[in-house]
């Protein structure tokens, strides 16, 4: 993709305070009212430590762009936390020309069905940027993927809901050449997104909402001029709601990412990105980008920003 410190979260500690009452207030709840046939449960809280260990595991296979083998390591990983979440994951491979010659992609998505006819898409770029050096992309891109992983366990585990969720893990978002000139960029959000086209299905989707560069230590996620100002609201609008306004509402960027290939077949997209990783985006792309300069909080708060929205989301459309 291209393009205000504050102090640390706190949300660790409450967090596990929830986690550790969690089991006590389901027990006792189960206990006084449990039916014949077991319910899933109302909410299931995101885990931020376990999204962290999910990062780290990533950044240790190395290296992960669009054709690598560490690439294929990441999809291993991908599938294996899909499948643990009760999903059944799916590979969407295709081969495109490249400034390196013709690459195959390979997307993988999982669909959890809703009560209703709508789709909601939560996408995340899992491809490494091509470096000349080293490059493990703690934040760009483990840390999203983390998330969205994580937050493929919480929706599937808890309350039904009224859109088929889409958890899709985008291939190929990095740019081959080492700057970003179109058509060298987007592969797998692109391929995607024009076969929901293709086949009408983009007529079902109400929002792809895209995570990207969420583990900052630093968390505040920028205003894209490009996502869809509901959306925009919507996200942005609830964190700060919920005590989470140091956040969210960054500056406002044109950020060009996944999000623009389904913006461009009519869909409603917002980019959940934090653009501003080290001081005027340093670590950006470079050697910084370690877990050392990323935070299991900051994956916990993208998390609730990203569930809070969703919530919110639903309740919108189906007033309309
Ligand atoms: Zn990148």
């Amino acid at each position: 993709m291209l393009l205000a410190r504050h102090a640390r979260p706190s949300l660790t500690t409450l967090s596990r305070m929830d986690r550790c009452l969690l089991p006590f207030l389901c027990a006792l709840a189960l206990a006084s009212c449990r039916p014949e046939t077991a319910p899933r449960p109302a909410e299931v809280a995101f885990e931020e430590d376990r999204a962290w260990r999910l990062l780290l595991e990533q950044v240790a296979i190395g290296p992960r762009p669009a054709g690598s083998a560490g690439a294929e390591q990441n999809r291993l990983l991908i599938e294996r936390e899909l499948r643990a979440a009760g999903l059944a994951p799916v590979r969407e491979t295709f081969r495109a020309p490249t400034p390196a010659g013709e690459i195959e992609f390979v997307n993988v998505l999982a669909d959890l069905p809703g009560t209703g006819d709508d789709m909601v898409i939560l996408g995340s770029h899992y491809d490494t940027k091509r470096l000349p050096f080293h490059f493990v992309g703690a934040n760009d891109a483990a840390s999203n993927t983390a998330v969205l992983l994580e937050l493929a366990r919480v929706i599937a585990a808890g309350r039904k809901r009224g859109p088929t969720y889409r958890f899709l893990f985008i291939d190929g978002e990095e740019a081959v050449r080492e700057q970003w000139i179109d058509p060298d960029n987007t592969y797998g959000s692109r391929h995607h997104a024009n076969k929901l086209r293709d086949t009408g299905m983009s007529a079902r989707v109400r929002a792809f909402v895209l995570l990207d560069m969420v583990g900052d230590a630093d968390l505040r996620l920028t205003r894209d001029v490009y996502s869809d100002r509901r959306l925009v609201e919507i996200f942005h609008g609830t964190a700060r709601k919920n005590g989470l306004g140091k956040h969210v509402d960054g500056p406002s960027m044109d950020v060009r990412d996944d999000h623009i290939s389904f913006l461009a077949v009519g869909i409603p997209s917002i980019d959940l990105i934090d653009f501003e990783y080290g001081p005027r985006n340093s670590h950006w792309h470079t050697d910084q980008d370690v877990p050392e300069n990323c935070s299991a909080d900051s994956l916990g708060i993208a998390g609730r920003i990203a569930l809070m929205g969703l919530d919110v989301l639903e309740k919108d459309y189906a007033r309309r």
